[in-house]
């Protein structure tokens, strides 16, 4: 059995953030328009260290490089760390954008990985909506929508409540809007193209858009919201607590939702195993663990006894 690896988050200010990161979540946030937590990120642009034992200080890229047991050399030579697990805390809504796929970033964004997400609604607020797909029928519709700012017609709303998960593939124009609080399980990936930022100014400037890209990958016609989303009435009717509850999966990842009420066992028998903790406290084999804490489970962890009253999203490679 391993050392049990917790991460310290890296903070993203946003110009749609807000301060719940803070306020709610207890982290030390650095502004007021926290936007993101970058909770189980190797990404250059946000790389969590490890927060104590024998690995602290160590960010995870390194510890992927130099330790691939500890993940069940899930990478293969030479290659990243897969996942990237984010909380966002969208006090305004987000920009409308897109992201390629493996085979686009890779030719325009210097070997990039594509971006495949998935979101876990931790909170909305009563008639949240979110912005999934468009409605645009073919090409020549799409390319009138954007060139010409038709964006009320475009962009397809839809209502979201707490609980819901939402899976958004390679080439789905999305955007988290304000209120909203999210879980977000995706590709080691930063590439995003923005479709349309409400005519917004950043530093007295509008932030750059991308039509060209966002053209070259938008999905069309959309796939239906049903293909993308999973109410949460069904999600809590499929989980039993006390167990690791399936949510998804797709090529680049796993993920699980997990109640524990008193008292669990989880058997990781994954390459390797990320853990968020997103309501409570407890512990976990004898380790105290609360709301905001993230943690991989290494490989050949083997058995872990939970207590206490906990919400976990998990996730693994795929
Ligand atoms: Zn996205």
């Amino acid at each position: 059995m391993g050392e049990i690896l917790f991460l310290n988050p890296v903070f993203k200010s946003m110009i749609w953030g807000g301060n719940k990161l803070g306020t709610k979540w207890g982290y030390a946030i650095p502004s007021q328009t926290t936007g993101e937590c970058w909770a189980v990120s190797a990404h250059p642009n946000g790389d969590c260290t490890v927060r104590d034992g024998r690995f602290a200080g160590k960010t995870l890229s390194g510890l992927w490089a130099d330790e691939p047991g500890l993940f069940g050399n899930a990478g293969g030579a030479g290659g990243r760390f897969p996942l990237l697990v984010k909380i966002i805390d969208a006090k305004s809504d987000l920009s409308i954008q897109v992201h390629p796929d493996d085979a686009y970033a890779a030719e325009h964004e210097n070997g990039s990985f594509g971006k495949t997400e998935c979101w876990y609604i931790l909170d909305a607020p009563e008639g949240a909506e979110l912005v999934i797909g468009h409605n645009a029928k073919d090409k020549a519709e799409l390319e009138d929508m954007i060139r010409n700012g038709k964006w009320d017609a475009f962009i397809r709303k839809v209502p979201v409540k707490k609980g819901d998960f939402i899976q958004i593939e390679p080439g789905t124009v999305h955007a988290i809007k304000g209120g909203i609080e999210i879980l977000e399980t995706q590709q080691n990936s930063d590439i995003t193209y923005r479709v349309y930022d409400y005519g917004r100014l950043s530093d007295g400037k509008p932030r750059q858009l991308h039509i060209e890209q966002s053209l070259d990958v938008i999905t069309v016609p959309a796939k239906s919201v049903e293909e993308s989303i999973i109410g949460a009435q069904e999600l809590e009717r499929r989980f039993v607590k006390n167990m690791l509850n399936p949510i998804i999966s797709c090529k680049y990842y796993r993920v699980w939702h997990m109640e524990v009420d008193g008292q669990a066992q989880l058997e990781q028998n994954e390459p390797f195993l990320i853990v968020s903790v997103i309501e409570g406290s407890g512990q976990i084999n004898g380790c105290p663990i609360k709301m905001g804490d993230h943690f991989i489970l290494p490989n050949g962890f083997g058995k872990a006894e939970l207590t206490g009253n906990l919400r976990m999203i998990a996730s693994s490679t795929n």
